[in-house]
């Protein structure tokens, strides 16, 4: 399943698929609009739902 972030300055929709998510956004604060390029910061929500999405793929253990 892919999420969607709107940007807070253009507010251009911005796809996040599962796999970035979970590779991506639980060690990262921002990511960049694709239409203005500035950044946003990424919701405590979709950190934890990136973190969910690692234990239940890779365990709780690193
Ligand atoms: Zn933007």
């Amino acid at each position: 399943m892919d999420y969607l972030m709107f940007c807070d300055h253009c507010g251009m929709p911005k796809p996040i698929e599962e796999h970035i998510m979970r590779e991506y956004f639980w060690i990262a604060n921002q990511v960049y609009c694709n239409n203005c390029e500035r950044s946003n910061n990424i919701p405590k929500y979709l950190q934890s739902l990136a973190l969910d999405s690692r234990k239940s793929r890779y365990g709780s253990n690193d």
